[in-house]
This record gives structure tokens, sequence and C-alpha cells, in this order.
């Protein structure tokens, strides 16, 4: 996750007094961040859900004290924060009573909804619980986000509930992930973003897991992403020299790193170099490292698009040992420095900076961990390449394995794809 806004605020202090501002980094907390689906059943069946959610009972989640125990767990292994996840997390009876008992053992604690479920009772009990900041899943305008989120009303629901929480003074923020189906209502969403009083942005990439992979097809292309980051970057740039109140943050693809660094080249390049510094102590893609997943059985993932590679659970296993266990091959790479990537990834002059990028995509095309990411959107020259490097991995279009065929059609079970 890039957090572009954290940047910007830097270079605007650095325009502001003409040099660089001192201060050093926080030291980074002892644990990973952790994002934990405590469920997996939803409402919805979203396009590009990783966790091929459905309304539907998932047997073997965690109970509610086996949460708790984890949190204890979590807590002595030095995980800062938690984000609650699913699913949608309000479909778990629990989840006020859980969010309480995180924020008691002194855990910063986040909500990831789609915020269909957010009823004035609701938003008060949000609000009640102190949650440091409400996720609000958003992927277009009406008629595209009813589309890509497979209810008719999800949209009006979801700004509904969106209001009922800004109304509260709740810092809630959007969350879309783009495609080429929704890429066009992006400027759209960042306006609404302002309308509604909402306090962040997070653009997500479309990651390959899931039925993000089943749809991976419908990727955007470089260009498009291009443009939605151009317009991101520009837009978080205004809001850091205005010294507005609005945080925007990227993910799921960190070839943007070195793509903000030329983008200072060209409007800020007196701080360029300070701001590379920045982005290598920063150190791109963090699966394994500063992030990661818990899904809803308690099995532990690098982060949340390798549901398909388990590393071990909670109920078996201290997350402290399965977290620094390398004698998984994933983990054991994605700890090493460099990452051991190949193909331009392994030629790449960012690879410090972008820590290879996303391992998942290279891994769903290839079954390769280690495979050059098809997700990059930088030209061979923009990464130091002086020859031709050759065919690029490409994306093909998902082909269904039997066991993927079934769960997919398990989890999607009243809406046709
Ligand atoms: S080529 Fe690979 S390492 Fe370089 S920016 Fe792109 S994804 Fe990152």
């Amino acid at each position: 996750m890039l957090r572009l806004s954290r940047y910007m605020r830097l270079l605007a202090r650095a325009e502001s007094l003409g040099r660089w501002p001192e201060g050093r980094t926080p030291p980074a907390p002892a644990g990973p961040v952790v994002i934990w689906n405590l469920t997996r059943r939803c409402n919805l069946t979203c396009k590009h859900c990783y966790a091929l959610s459905a309304d539907m009972h998932y047997p073997g989640e965690l109970s509610t004290d086996e949460a708790k125990a984890t949190m204890a767990d979590l807590k002595a292994a030095g995980v800062p924060a938690l984000i609650l996840s699913g699913g949608e997390p309000l479909l778990r009876p629990d989840i006020f009573e859980l969010a309480a008992h995180a924020r008691d053992l002194g855990l910063g604690v986040s909500l990831s909804s789609n915020g269909t479920l957010i009823d004035a009772e609701r938003a008060d009990r949000i609000a009640a619980a102190g949650f440091d900041y409400v996720g609000v899943s958003i992927d277009g305008l009406r008629e595209t986000h009813d589309k890509f989120r497979r209810l008719q009303g999800a949209f009006d629901a979801t700004v509904a509930g969106l209001r009922l929480m800004t109304a509260r003074g709740l810092k809630v923020g959007l969350r879309y992930t783009m495609t080429a189906m929704n890429a066009h209502d992006l400027p759209a969403l960042l306006q609404l973003m302002r309308d509604e009083g909402a306090t962040k942005f997070y653009f997500s990439h479309l990651n390959y897991a899931g039925r993000g992979n089943i749809h991976r097809a419908k990727d955007a292309h470089f260009q498009m992403t291009r443009d939605a980051l151009d317009r991101i970057l520009d837009r978080a740039w205004q809001a850091a020299r205005d010294g507005l109140d609005e945080d925007y943050v990227t993910g799921n693809n960190d070839a943007d790193g070195p793509y903000f660094i030329a983008w200072a080249r060209q409007h800020l390049p007196q701080w360029a170099p300070q701001l590379e510094q920045r982005l290598r102590a920063w150190g791109g893609n963090a699966s394994g490292l500063n992030v990661a997943n818990i899904d809803n059985t308690g099995d532990v993932h690098p982060d949340t698009m390798w549901w398909h590679h388990r590393l071990g659970n909670v109920r078996e296993r201290r997350f402290a040992d399965i977290w620094a266990d390398t004698s998984d091959p994933l983990m054991a790479g994605l700890k090493q420095q460099p990452r051991p990537v190949t193909g331009r990834c392994a030629s790449c002059i960012h690879l410090g900076i972008c820590g290879g990028n996303t391992r998942t995509r290279a891994h769903q095309l290839t079954g390769d961990f280690w495979a050059e990411d098809p997700g990059c959107y930088l030209t061979d020259e923009e990464i130091g390449l002086t020859e031709p490097a050759g065919e690029r991995l490409t994306v093909t279009p998902f082909r269904s394995s039997k066991s993927t065929a079934v769960e997919a059609r398990r989890a999607i079970p009243i809406v046709p794809a």
C-alpha cells in the first residue's frame, strides 16, 4: 500500500520551507498489520471478490472466544492494528464485541465493509465501537457499482450508509478497485468522496485472486492505469498543497512507487531525490512482511490475495511462530531482500522501490511465485532496460480448473456471471 498523501504532505512542506523537512520516520512495529476476514459470508457477490464470498454459511469459522484468544496472540506478536473485514464483517453478530475487545487490548481497529447494511442503529454502534477508520467499498456510480456488486440498489444503500457514518463524525473512506469496466467512473467517485465528506480514497488495482482472477481479462489496460494514476497523483498533490484533510492511498500495484517518482521528477524535480530515498525506505510490496491476513477459519496467509496459499492456522500455532517460519518457500522469498524475482522484474532499476510488486498475479498466470508481474504498467525504458526484454508475460483469460470452477459456482449461487 502506497500512502501517497503522506509523501505529498512532505513535498508540500518542502515547497513552503524551501528545504526538505527534517524528521525521522517512526520505527516500524514489531508485527504486521493484520487484515482479518472474520467471516466469509456476504450479502453481495462482487465480481472482484478475492474471497469468492456469497450469502451462505461457511463452516469452521472462528468462534467469539477463539477470535478473542487470537487477538491476545496477535498483540503478543507485536501486531499494531487490525482491519476487520469479510465477507461482510457486519454479518458477524459479535463484530462490535470483538472490536471492543481489540480496543481493550490496545490494538488499532478499522472496519472494511460494503456499506449496504449500515442503517442508523448500526452507524451508532460503529461510532460507539471507536473504529479508527471505516473503509466502504464503492466501485463506480449507481449503474456501474450495482453491476460490479451484482445487486440493484447496492450503490444507494452504500451511499446512505456512508452518510450515516460521516454524520456521526467517523473517519470514512472510499475503497475503489479499478478494471476496464469501471475506470470511466473514477473522476465522479473522487467528486463523490468530497461531496459526501469522506476523507480517504483507496485506489486498488485489480489483483488476481478469487473472482478477481476469474475476471482478470477485464483488468484495466496499462494506459488506463497510467491515466488513473496521473489523476490520483494530481489530486493528492492539490489536497496536500491546500492543506486538506484528505488521504489518497494506492494498493495492489507497487509500480505506483516508481511512477510517483517519475511524477515528482516532472512536477517537483528539486525534491525527487529525497522522495526516492523515502520510497526506497518504504520498499514496496509488503506481503509476508508488514501486512498479514487471517481468514475466517483462522488460516494465515501472506496477505489477502493469497488464500490459495496457507501458512498455518491460529488454532494450532502461535501467530508469531507461523509468521516467522521461513520453511515455507513463498514466505522465505517474500522476506528475502531483494526478492528472488525473475523476468523483467529481476533487471528493473526500481526493484528496491517496488519490491517486485504483487506476486499473486505472477503466480496465477505461471504457477511460479517469482515470475515478473504482468500488472506492471511501466515501459522497458522506464524500468531501465537498455535492451529489449523480449516477450512480456501477458494476461491470458482465466481458465478454470475443476475445483476452482466448482467453488466459483458455489460462491455465486444466484446471479449468473
Ligand atoms: S518491472 Fe517489476 S520490479 Fe520493476 S517496477 Fe515493474 S513490477 Fe516493479
